[in-house]
């Protein structure tokens, strides 16, 4: 797959942006310098992108798809109020895919793990909401809806 001058834009600015992007954000950052760009292709070449291996799309949970310029396995933090996702400081097992291979009858080739839970900001935000969470504690897939003040999905707006 050829590298075009879009697709090159593209990547520079998702190596540019914070960590973990969604397609509107690289959109966003990438319409300031080919302002005719449409989402659609922005979606396509970051599909495109993904296969390359320049970039991976993530296997994480919350209504946004999200991509990373960090192209080696890796585990993810997701808050299931703002949705900010952000890397875990911790070591790939990518040897419980050996531990496994052939039980069940099956070739063990990956596995995906995400932490949830609620970032600092959040939690702050829940506080001043009363929400008790030793109370009324969140379920594995459950978003809630804290005001954060934030744009749903839109991330933090700095310190990543
Ligand atoms: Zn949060
Ligand atoms: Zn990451």
């Amino acid at each position: 797959m050829r590298m075009t001058r879009q697709r090159r834009v593209i990547l520079e600015e998702i190596r540019n942006l914070k960590v973990h992007p969604s397609a509107d954000d690289v959109y966003e950052a990438v319409r300031r310098r080919m302002p005719r760009i449409s989402l659609g292709t922005v979606y396509r070449n970051l599909e495109v992108l993904s296969g390359m291996g320049e970039i991976q799309k993530l296997p994480v949970g919350g209504p946004l798809k999200r991509y990373d310029k960090n192209t080696h396995r890796h585990y993810h933090v997701r808050c299931i109020a703002c949705n900010r996702v952000e890397d875990v400081p911790m070591d790939f097992m990518g040897d419980i895919e050996a531990a496994m291979d052939g039980s069940m009858g099956f070739r063990f080739l990956g596995h995906h793990l995400e932490f949830t839970g609620l970032c600092a900001d959040c939690q702050e935000a829940a506080k001043d909401q009363d929400h008790d969470f030793s109370r009324d504690p969140p379920r594995f897939d459950q978003s809630f809806a804290i005001n954060t003040g934030r744009r749903p999905g839109a991330g933090p707006a700095a310190g990543m």
